[in-house]
């Protein structure tokens, strides 16, 4: 990946979904104007489901995902549909296509329903108007808005990609980093550490992606280090909306931080982007009903390389024993596979996603609190431990007010 490229996780994520050969891929030819993935009229060409990560414009970089059709048939065909309802967790906005000469609906019905149980956006899209002289109405089948396209002539495809783009920024409203905190011309301070942990010569993914969240929002960002934060917030002359710091030095940045000035973590900011922060703060006070002995399932989302101080197998482990006074049995799941057998586990502690999307991490949340299950991610249940909830919640009052209800 060249140093200028979205990682994947932060790209939108469209999936399409339909049955076979109701020209799914050619729709996403049709979007990206590129051939991407197997057309053919056979059914059932396109078996497992492609991703493909490109720029259209204008709803810039995103990972399309063409899967297989929702009425395959046979035992490998169920796995295939399986796979398919799969991907919707890791979908942003699916288009559900299907085709003006049907007239069954059973399979869009069904997918319809698996979008609203995973709380999904999803467009209705109509395709290969260009083979019908009527044009037909749907309203009597589907509640939604149906939108109508040719993937032949190309009719409708501009007004397909302006919804996508709507409906996104609508979605993305309710997971920014901070802009919806500020208004134009607020001035925000960020305390970024450069020590050891420090990556060479840049900053790491979550502070750039924070400055450029306050960029957009037309507000004012200002760098600095913690121990330069004082003489950094006397020289401004005027207060800044927010101070956004590392956790590490959010002790010391508290005490340096006016109490009239809002003051939060990094990690706050992004368990809130990528989760549910209210859950995850239910979850950090579930530590306090934790017995010795309980089990609790650790989930990070890749395999990555363990150094010998591991934050999920060495770190998290002797934080709970020293804030409980208590020892606990650690069972782990790391990578894209989420586990579905949680029938013993106390509490889940997840890591903090940055390789998965907002997707995939909302997903894994609700599936939890669906079984009773607390959950807290590494970055809550660090600020929680290290008992700066107190303050680094000001920002969030509905978290805030669920950390101080009895
Ligand atoms: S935080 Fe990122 S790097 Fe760490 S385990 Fe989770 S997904 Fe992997």
């Amino acid at each position: 990946m060249s140093m200028n490229q979205t990682p994947r996780a932060s790209r939108t994520h469209i999936a399409i979904f339909g049955r076979r050969n109701v020209g799914k891929s050619s729709v996403i030819n049709s979007l990206t104007n590129q051939t991407i993935s197997l057309v053919s009229k056979i059914p059932g060409t396109t078996t497992d489901p492609v991703f493909k990560s490109m720029e259209i414009l204008p709803l810039g970089p995103v990972v399309l995902i063409d899967t297989a059709g929702i009425d395959d048939v046979g035992e490998l065909g169920e796995l295939r549909v399986e796979r398919t309802y799969d991907i919707i967790n890791k979908t942003d906005i699916g288009l559900i296509i299907f085709d003006i000469n049907q007239d069954d609906f059973k399979y869009e019905k069904d997918l319809i329903k698996e979008f609203k149980k995973r709380q999904k956006p999803y467009l209705m899209v109509v395709n290969k108007i260009d083979t019908v002289s009527m044009d037909k109405d749907f309203s009597n089948v589907f509640k939604d808005k149906i939108l109508r396209v040719s993937a032949t002539t190309k009719e409708g495809i501009e007004d397909l990609k302006n919804e996508i783009g709507t409906t996104l920024k609508i979605e993305e409203e309710k997971f920014m980093i901070v802009g919806d905190l500020l208004n134009p011309g607020d001035i925000v301070v960020l305390v970024t550490p450069i020590d050891k942990a420090a990556p060479k010569g840049r900053l790491i993914l979550p502070q750039q992606q924070t400055i450029r969240d306050i960029l957009e929002s037309d507000a004012i960002a200002v760098v600095t280090k913690e121990f330069e934060l004082r003489e950094t917030l006397d020289k401004l002359g005027t207060k800044p909306k927010l101070v956004i710091t590392d956790s590490q030095v959010f002790l010391k940045v508290s005490a340096d931080t006016p109490k009239d000035i809002m003051l939060t973590s990094f990690s706050i900011l992004f368990a809130r982007n990528k989760g549910d922060l209210e859950e995850l703060v239910k979850g950090a006070k579930a530590i306090e009903k934790l017995e010795s002995g309980d089990k609790i399932l650790v989930s990070e989302g890749c395999t990555h390389h363990r150094q010998s101080d591991d934050i999920g197998t060495v770190k998290i482990p002797r934080w709970l024993r020293q804030h409980t006074g208590k020892d606990f049995e650690f069972v782990y799941s790391s990578g894209y596979s989420f586990p579905k057998d949680m029938s013993d586990i106390k509490l889940v502690i997840h890591c903090g996603a940055c390789m998965l999307n907002k997707s995939e991490m909302m997903y894994r949340i609700s599936q939890v609190v669906a079984k009773e299950i607390p959950i807290v991610n590494y970055g809550v249940l660090i600020a929680y431990v290290q008992g700066i909830f107190e303050r680094a919640l000001d920002p969030f009052p509905l978290a805030k007010m669920i950390y101080e209800e009895e």
